[in-house]
């Protein structure tokens, strides 16, 4: 333990662990990872569309570990489509700890978010190439995803985890004699990029574009270049959805409901796709291996924004949706309404309503569906947004007409009785200025 990490970090038992206090140490199985202090803390965001906020150490590099596994499977897909891919390579959660030897019932690794299923990634990618090509080529992948922002690599790491491997090793061997390899594959040099794939750096906010890009379907938002092919963004976002999170996945789905890789350097890639990527680093893990402040954000994200995958976008009144309609989606809705009610059309506007549409919308002359409705003489549509939806009866256009006054003048009497009965049955006594003209007309009409 190092210093003391229990600082700062708010309790996340509530939802987890049975109860049992979440364990939080840096990782120590290399020094390279042990000399991290507990207090390092950062988060940055990279929306679809280039926009970046960053708070805490965002500047300071760390490894992927293993963040960089569903990265590379995407090079992988990317390069050889599906098919080829989980020809290797299950797509199941294994419900085991990420290291271990084990496969499936047809002898292929669980998932590419598992070491056996990495390790038979690393090698499909450029394959016949030499591990100098195959590293450039990822390397290059990674930049691009991070629109060129840091992407480094620790030496030290990389020997120290080949160094200290022995289970890798031991899982290479596994998979060999289970030939998961395709043929002609040099296991050993194998495990050597994947140990170099583990040491590739970041900081959180070039990692941050990084996850954007999955965000963006593959088109980096920062330079709008499209990096990955549309299949394998959703293919790696499912898988992170399922087996994301070791062995807290399946809670990490359920509670977040948002695809995301952990690594034990302490880092998250988090993704709300077709909305933004974002990256949280604190080197203090749980006994799952998952950063405990990240955690706790991730937690904290979706209880206040309607991220999670199944939260309604439309009925969940209680948390923010900072997807907010943009004025092209305002525009639409206006005229959407505005037609219907034109033509008479109440089951669109029925299906508007349902699906918490504003029904008393104005156009850039202030007019309303009512407005419309009224001055068309669809009496079904007027009774329809007075009785179902309860708009506002006397809303006033920028000339100061009220929908009464629009059926008065186009001659729609049943209109104005609908109106008319509506007035008299529900609204308080209301002020001569709001319908004063249309009362005055209304009983020379009757
Ligand atoms: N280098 C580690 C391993 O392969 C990755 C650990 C991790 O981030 O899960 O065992």
């Amino acid at each position: 333990m190092h210093g003391n990490p229990q600082r700062n970090l708010k309790d996340h038992t509530r939802w987890c662990y049975t109860g049992q206090a979440p364990i939080q140490e840096v990782a120590d199985y290399i020094p390279q990872l042990a000399k991290f202090s507990p207090d390092l803390w950062a988060v940055s965001l990279c929306t679809v569309d280039g926009q970046r906020h960053t708070v805490g150490d965002s500047k300071v590099p760390f490894c992927l570990q293993s963040c960089v596994k569903p990265l590379k499977y995407a090079v992988a897909v990317h390069d050889h489509g599906t098919e080829y891919v989980h020809s290797f390579i299950g797509k199941e959660p294994s419900g085991l700890r990420f290291n271990k030897l084990f496969l499936d019932e047809d002898d292929k690794p669980h998932n590419p978010m598992v070491n056996a299923g990495a390790i038979v990634c690393t090698s499909l990618i450029k394959q016949g190439e030499g591990n100098a090509e195959k590293f450039d080529y990822i390397m290059n992948f990674l930049k691009n995803m991070a629109g060129n922002e840091y992407v480094g690599f620790s030496n030290a790491t990389f020997q120290s985890e080949r160094e200290s491997g022995d289970r890798n090793f031991a899982i290479g061997y596994y998979l060999k004699e289970k030939k998961c390899f395709p043929e002609g594959t040099d296991m050993t040099s194998v495990l050597d990029l994947y140990f170099q794939l583990c040491s590739i750096e970041v900081t959180c906010e070039s990692a941050s574009v990084m996850a954007a890009t999955l965000a963006n379907g593959g088109i980096c938002p920062i330079t709008g270049e499209r990096v990955l092919s549309p299949e394998a963004v959703r293919n790696t976002l499912s898988l992170m959805h399922s087996c994301g999170m070791y062995d807290f996945s399946g809670q990490f789905a359920f509670h977040v409901g948002l695809p995301a890789k952990s690594g034990v350097a302490g880092g998250i890639l988090l993704v709300v796709p077709n909305v933004m990527g974002i990256v949280c680093w604190s080197p203090p893990l749980d006994k799952l291996g998952n950063s405990v402040r990240g955690i706790q954000f991730c937690t904290d994200l979706v209880e206040h924004f309607n991220f999670h995958n199944y939260d309604n976008l439309r009925h969940f009144a209680k948390k923010h949706d900072p997807r907010r309609e943009g004025g092209d989606q305002r525009v639409k809705s206006v005229i959407n309404l505005l037609f219907a009610a034109y033509t008479g059309d109440v089951s669109a506007l029925r299906r508007f309503a349902l699906s918490s549409m504003d029904m008393e919308q104005k156009d850039y002359d202030s007019r309303t569906a009512l407005h419309v409705a009224a001055a068309e003489g669809h009496s079904e549509v007027v009774r329809f947004l007075l009785e179902a939806c309860r708009v506002n009866p006397v809303p006033r256009d920028r000339w100061g007409n009220t929908p009464m006054d629009e059926a008065l003048h186009f001659g729609h009497h049943d209109v104005v009785v609908i109106l008319q009965q509506y007035n008299d049955k529900y609204s308080p006594p209301v002020d001569a200025g709001d319908t004063g003209r249309a009362e005055k007309s209304l009983d020379s009409l009757l």
